[in-house]
């Protein structure tokens, strides 16, 4: 007996040393895959950015303060004026540019600019911003907790304060400044660059981009490659990592909205029946918020994952290498918060409900809208039927509401794209961990997919994760000094597809 319970100890404990021989090895072997660029020399020495960063933080304030808000209902005189007020101080700050490049103004407000390469054979680079930006609700509660009134466009403390500092009114200027330093100091790029910048993303896109779009097809262009806004360089911190991390998007999650609608008979409250309207409303709410669909540890999230892994602290360095083991718990720490939770499946939320006309009738209707974010390769086709399955209630009616996007091909995280694109933030942001990523949610770049060219997305600012809450929220700033650096890497980027 004694012998007996020898052996399995021995056999238990060999069995684990493998495993932890195991663990190590492929821990180990899961090495950076970061690009050694930082040795090259930058684009062309004599290609400076002409502005300093002072210049720059000018010029966004100005920027700033023309309220260039989205709305979804027709545009008032005022809004009109603003847009094209925006126009014209844009040609004012950028007189080279304005000058050199063919400029068309798309659906009245969206601006197309092209920079002529001297080599017709190669494809446009083209980069997206936007001019527009999402309202704010100042004057209805948010006053106390702006530092400055939104649209001042206040230079303190060492930040740009204001609505459209991040999204996206930087990344348009430094794309601006990078082309008027290059012009400056003559250079000609052998690629055509792009600009377009729409004026309707916060709204969808639909009279901007959508119509860019159009324009680029009728004149039968084709870019190397799209560059849109999405993450910034997050400075430290990131899933336990010291360095900064610099996340390009290499997709994005598709886009869908539902309304449910249950019916009955309506009728006086005094003699309530079973199941009425909002009964039925409610339990396909209920079983829709129970039954999320399954995780999906895919492309990209999966690559992001790898990449980001050997920086982090070892414990999850080692969960990654080994996700054959620990694929269970790292999925449910990835679940358990928002943000990771839409990373590795499709989300649904119900975000509006409507019944009822007064307190003492049963109501004839009860409506919902569910917001459905789909990952890469989840059709919107199989989510309706994933709904209908889990309601399982033939009166609830189901349509999709407005548009339905699916969501993006996945993008190369090997081409050449990738790795020139990678290279430029290499070179601008050089102690950037830089690793592929997907995109939760939705911009401009979806019309854009019918060009059928690689889009990427990514923001080329440094900043720190509780700054980013700044976007669409209150009190977004940017950093003076960081505007340059921004400036930089768009001239680096288009000097590195030029080569
Ligand atoms: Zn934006």
């Amino acid at each position: 007996m004694k012998k007996l319970k020898i052996r399995i100890l021995t056999f238990l404990l060999s069995g684990f040393i493998v495993l932890v021989i195991i663990l190590a090895y492929n821990t180990l072997r899961l090495k950076a895959r970061q690009f050694p660029f930082d040795k090259e020399p930058p684009v062309k020495k004599s290609a400076v950015l002409a502005f300093s960063s002072n210049e720059l933080a000018q010029k966004l304030s100005e920027l700033i303060k023309i309220k260039t808000i989205s709305s979804r209902s027709e545009l008032s005189k005022d809004d009109k004026q603003a847009f094209v007020r925006f126009h014209r101080l844009l040609a004012e700050m950028f007189p080279q540019l304005h000058k050199t490049l063919e400029t068309k103004v798309i659906n009245q407000y969206s601006l197309l600019y092209t920079w002529k390469g001297s080599d017709p054979a190669l494809k446009p680079l083209l980069l997206m911003a936007h001019l527009d930006v999402v309202p704010v609700e100042y004057e209805q509660g948010q006053k106390k907790i702006w530092r400055y009134p939104p649209f001042a466009g206040k230079i303190d403390k060492g930040f740009v304060w204001g609505r459209g500092a991040l999204d996206d009114k930087s990344a348009l200027l430094c794309m601006m400044a990078a082309v008027e330093s290059l012009l400056g100091s003559g250079y000609q790029p052998r690629r055509s660059i792009i600009l377009a910048i729409a004026h309707d993303e916060e709204v969808g896109g639909v009279q901007g981009a959508k119509k860019i779009v159009e324009e680029l097809r009728k004149n039968g262009i084709q870019p190397q490659v799209i560059l849109d806004e999405w993450s910034p360089v997050i400075a430290a911190g990131l899933l336990g990592i010291k360095n900064p991390v610099a996340l390009i998007g290499v997709a994005e999650k598709g886009y869908m909205t539902l309304r449910l609608t249950a019916t009955d008979q309506s009728g006086h409250s005094s003699k309530p029946k079973k199941e009425t309207a909002i009964v039925q409303l409610a339990r396909a709410t209920t079983a829709i918020e129970s039954n999320p669909l399954p995780v999906v540890y895919q492309a990209p999230t999966k690559q992001m994952l790898e990449t980001l892994a050997p920086h982090a602290p070892m414990k999850l360095r080692m969960a990654i290498a080994n996700i054959w083991l620990f694929r269970s718990p790292v999925m449910g720490v990835l679940a358990g918060k928002p943000e990771s939770n839409a990373l590795i499946r499709t989300t649904l939320v119900t975000t509006v409900v409507k019944a009822g006309i007064q307190e003492n009738v049963i109501p004839y209707r009860a409506s919902s809208l569910v917001n459905i974010r789909l990952l890469p390769g989840q059709s919107s086709e199989s989510v309706i039927k994933h709904v209908k399955k889990i309601i399982a209630n033939k009166r609830i009616k189901l349509e999709t509401k407005g548009p339905v996007y699916e969501a993006s091909t996945v993008s190369s995280m090997v081409s050449n794209n990738y790795l020139r694109i990678a290279k430029s933030i290499r070179q601008s942001f050089p102690k950037a961990v830089i690793a592929p990523s997907l995109m939760i949610g939705a911009t401009d770049s979806r019309h854009y997919q019918v060009l059928n060219a690689p889009v990427y997305r990514f923001r080329p600012f440094k900043l720190k994760l509780t700054d980013t809450y700044g976007i669409h929220g209150v009190n977004e700033k940017i950093s003076v000094s960081s505007l340059a650096q921004g400036a930089r890497f768009y001239m680096q980027l288009i000097g590195n597809f030029d080569k």
